[in-house]
């Protein structure tokens, strides 16, 4: 017999960007917690078919999943926060579901019905919905934006009728609203959040629980207040502070009172073990006697969620090794051989265009030179390579995608890519196999010889060029099983040189530090 499944909806209102998403992965972490099988999702409103044509500046990281689908930032929250790893299902934009129905009703299949949002659209959302529950004990679903987005209406809308489907009895709605304080009257105030959830009940959601964010700590009745204007339990109004450090939410959330509010949702009164969370927060709060500098040679300096996987990566290596990470940023279009010989590492992420690349290759050949720890992703490969190519003679060496006529492209376009340049979907996407080198530097921090990695690139390695990228100082220590692509570099005399041509940031998690960051987290440790 199947066991009911269970849905959790998670709205926001008032502002976005105020951790709805954190909320709803700290929820699934609680569950986690507590045995249950959890599954996440997240619904963006937005027009895009996926995240891999938005602006990273904007929208901070596209995050990649292991079959390849570019989605929100979000998605790496929620691996992160609960350890698995999502697929195409788990990012729903209504992009894409537009354009699958239109191609439905192109190819005839509604015989001659008309198409409208409400049923077609939402009753789409809500096969998505189902689909990507998967067998899971409690299905999370979080709607991008704000309740009211004229984009996301058909969102709202089938949410709201999916209890129709599985039984209100088993969805669970949560949304989530931010309380202002005013400094002027020193007064927290209630009113926008009220509103917020007169708009939700408008839409025909009376929610299970709603999530007061506040920047400090607000008296209790504020709850009071709202539970009393919305319909809602007091109890099941939560009242959630900004915490200290992001892996201290789960633990916020729980201390909060949420427990018992799930509790008569779900049937399931066992104590979450968040033995995990407490010592997560216990490291990011704990100051080591030894810090490392890691620069960071990247181009969009004013929003640290545009490498927000790297960042996790990077500070989860630090509590590893038990030292504090002091990042700098170096800007790749004002690289200064100062500002790289201040640091202990040096980390060349991912990117795509011109700008900032001359930056990134002086960047790589004064690690390769003055034996730098040195981290290359994606980008970061290939910089290294030119790096390595020019330092052998070939002073002219480039990728065709920052020079289309290099002679020496010792970084060329992949076959069956050529022409794609600015369209979406058509990149080496999601996991790939590599096999390393016995004894190299590489298969030495995996302590294997074969590896799969998450992969978002066009560009390959020329290995026409081969000798002289040797000549250069670097090491070809990884391909692809057939040899054919270059999947790692390493500097051949070199504390810790190490590229790869895949993003292994995605599959980092902060209790399990990818062994490339812990690598390079190790050896600026031994050089400090
Ligand atoms: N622009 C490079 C390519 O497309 C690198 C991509 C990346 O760093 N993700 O191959």
């Amino acid at each position: 017999m199947g066991k009911t499944q269970k849905y959790i909806f998670v709205t926001g209102g008032v502002l976005s960007g105020v951790g709805k998403g954190i909320t709803a992965a700290s929820i699934g972490a609680i569950l986690q917690a507590k045995g249950a099988h959890v599954s996440i999702q997240k619904c963006d409103p937005y027009l895009n078919v996926d995240a891999g044509l938005l602006n990273p500046r904007e929208h901070g990281e596209c995050f990649v999943t292991k079959d390849g689908a570019e989605t929100d930032l979000d998605l790496g929250h929620y691996e992160r926060f609960l350890d698995i790893e999502l697929t195409q299902k788990n990012a729903t934009l209504s992009g894409r579901l537009l354009s699958n129905l239109i191609a439905d009703e192109r190819a005839g299949k509604f015989n001659g019905q008309t198409i409208q949002l409400v049923p077609h659209l939402t009753g789409a959302i809500k096969d998505a919905i189902q689909d990507a529950a998967n067998g899971s004990d409690i299905h999370i679903v979080e709607v991008g934006g704000t309740v009211g987005d004229y984009e996301g209406l058909s969102f709202v809308e089938a949410i709201r009728d999916f209890a129709s489907r599985v039984g209100r009895e088993n969805c669970f709605y949560v949304h989530v609203v931010y309380v202002p304080f005013i400094q002027t009257s020193k007064e927290f105030k209630s009113k926008p959040a009220q509103n917020a959830l007169n708009d939700l009940r408008g839409f025909g959601i009376v929610p299970d629980c709603v999530v007061v964010r506040t920047e400090d700590p607000a008296p209790g009745d504020i709850a009071a207040k709202i539970a009393r204007f919305s319909g809602v339990a007091e109890d099941a109004v939560i009242l959630l502070a900004n915490a200290h450090t992001v892996y201290e939410v789960p633990l916020t959330v729980y201390a909060s009172g949420i427990g018992p509010v799930l509790e008569r949702f779900t049937g399931n009164t066992k104590k979450p073990d968040l033995t995990k969370w407490r010592d997560l927060a216990e490291a990011q709060e704990t100051r080591f006697p030894q810090t490392v500098k890691v620069g960071m040679v990247a181009k969009y300096l004013d929003n640290e969620d545009t490498y927000i996987s790297v960042l996790e990566a990077l500070k989860a290596a630090a509590w590893q090794e038990k030292v504090n990470l002091d990042l700098r940023w170096i800007d790749a279009e004002d690289v200064v051989n100062d500002d790289l010989s201040s640091v202990d590492a040096v980390l060349v992420p991912g990117g795509f265009g011109k700008r900032g690349i001359e930056g990134k290759i002086q960047a790589a050949t004064y690690a390769l030179e003055h034996k730098k720890p040195y981290l290359g992703l994606c980008l970061g490969l290939q910089v290294a390579v030119i790096a390595s190519a020019r330092r052998s003679g070939l002073s002219d060496a480039n990728s065709t995608e920052f020079e289309p006529d290099a002679k020496h492209n010792v970084v060329y376009i992949m076959e069956g890519q050529q022409g794609k340049e600015s369209t979406g979907g058509t990149l080496r996407l999601g996991d790939y196999n590599a096999v390393l080198t016995k004894g190299s530097k590489v298969a030495e921090a995996y302590g294997a010889t074969k590896t799969v990695e998450r992969h978002r690139h066009r560009y390959e390695v020329n290995q026409k060029f081969t000798k002289a990228i040797e000549a250069g100082g670097l090491t070809i220590s990884g391909t692809s099983p057939d040899g054919k692509l270059v999947e790692y570099v390493e500097g051949a005399h070199h504390p810790y040189f190490v590229a790869t041509q895949a993003h292994p940031e995605f599959k980092s998690r902060p209790s399990r530090p990818h062994p490339l960051f812990v690598g390079l987290i190790r050896a600026a440790k031994q050089g400090v």
